[in-house]
């Protein structure tokens, strides 16, 4: 039977992309995240052939399609930044995580939306993000630009659906962006996930406001913090705020299948076994 819950982890790279799919195996992931670069520096080296042939080969192997494959871009990246030169620079380092993407074979990209510094207003960052992913597009076939909702914290957008939806209007080719929602910055924003009804009703605002059809991935998390907090700190899955119930609600609900469901949950030696509950919902 075709499994159609891709259930992951964000995996460690080091050593070289290549090494990402094999350390998703060991978990008895089916899905999985990844930096293709290091996550806090400007600028790395371009990839080698090497890397991407024994990356495209060790995924064939292990039973990896793009579509079960979330890389996640730099930290550092401000793709509404209120200076032009942290925007150019945003802008480049974007298009290089685009372009190291379409090299491995990948569709989607994942990243945070942009921060307005109380530089700019709200509508003036979103359009910024929105003109940052235009011209990704241009310069990058293929690649889904993924916009995470955030949580809240300092002068991060998109963690209101109405700042994703703003942004998606303005985006050319509405084909190639998409949405993942992590549940700990959904709850810390002030959506409700602690019941299967608050979950029916988050999902259905999200619908409404966004659209569901714009789902490409989730991040599947506990949060240390309350409901509506804006503070972005993941627990494992049932220790925090949030709790099994939501967990359990996602992995049932077919709107949630054939998207990547990655796990940022603080305790690496836990994956294994949350994957697995995760996955025993779902049958
Ligand atoms: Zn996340
Ligand atoms: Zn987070």
């Amino acid at each position: 039977m075709l499994n159609k819950k891709f259930i992951g982890a964000h995996v460690s790279a080091a050593g070289g992309v290549e090494n990402a799919p094999i350390r998703a195996k060991e978990i008895g992931a089916n899905a999985f995240a990844l930096f293709t670069k290091n996550q806090r520096q400007w600028v790395a080296k371009p990839l080698t052939q090497k890397s991407i042939d024994s990356f495209k080969k060790n995924c064939a192997a292990l039973g990896y399609s793009s579509q079960q494959i979330l890389p996640h871009d730099s930290y550092l990246i401000n793709l509404g930044a209120p200076e032009e030169e942290k925007l150019e620079k945003s802008r480049a380092a974007f298009i290089d995580e685009m372009e190291r993407c379409e090299q491995l074979g990948l569709t989607l990209l994942n990243f945070h939306p942009g921060s307005h510094l109380k530089k700019i207003s709200e509508s003036e960052c979103l359009a910024r993000i929105a003109e940052s992913i235009n011209l990704a597009h241009q310069a990058v076939p293929n690649v889904i630009a993924v916009i995470e909702n955030t949580a809240g914290q300092g002068t991060n957008l998109g963690w209101k659906f109405e700042h994703i939806a703003e942004i998606i209007e303005q985006v050319a080719d509405k084909s190639r962006v998409g949405v993942c929602l992590d549940t700990c910055h959904t709850f810390v924003a002030g959506y409700d996930l602690r019941t299967a009804e608050a979950c029916e009703h988050t999902f259905a605002e999200f619908d409404r406001i966004v659209g569901m059809h714009y789902l490409r991935a989730m991040h599947i998390n506990d949060s240390k913090i309350a409901l509506g907090g804006k503070v972005d700190r993941h627990h494992s899955l049932g220790e925090g705020e949030i709790g099994w119930e939501c967990f359990k609600y996602i992995s049932q609900d077919s709107r949630f299948d054939e998207i990547p469901l990655i796990l940022e949950t603080i305790e690496p030696e836990r994956w294994q076994d949350e994957i697995q509950a995760l996955r025993s919902f779902s049958v």
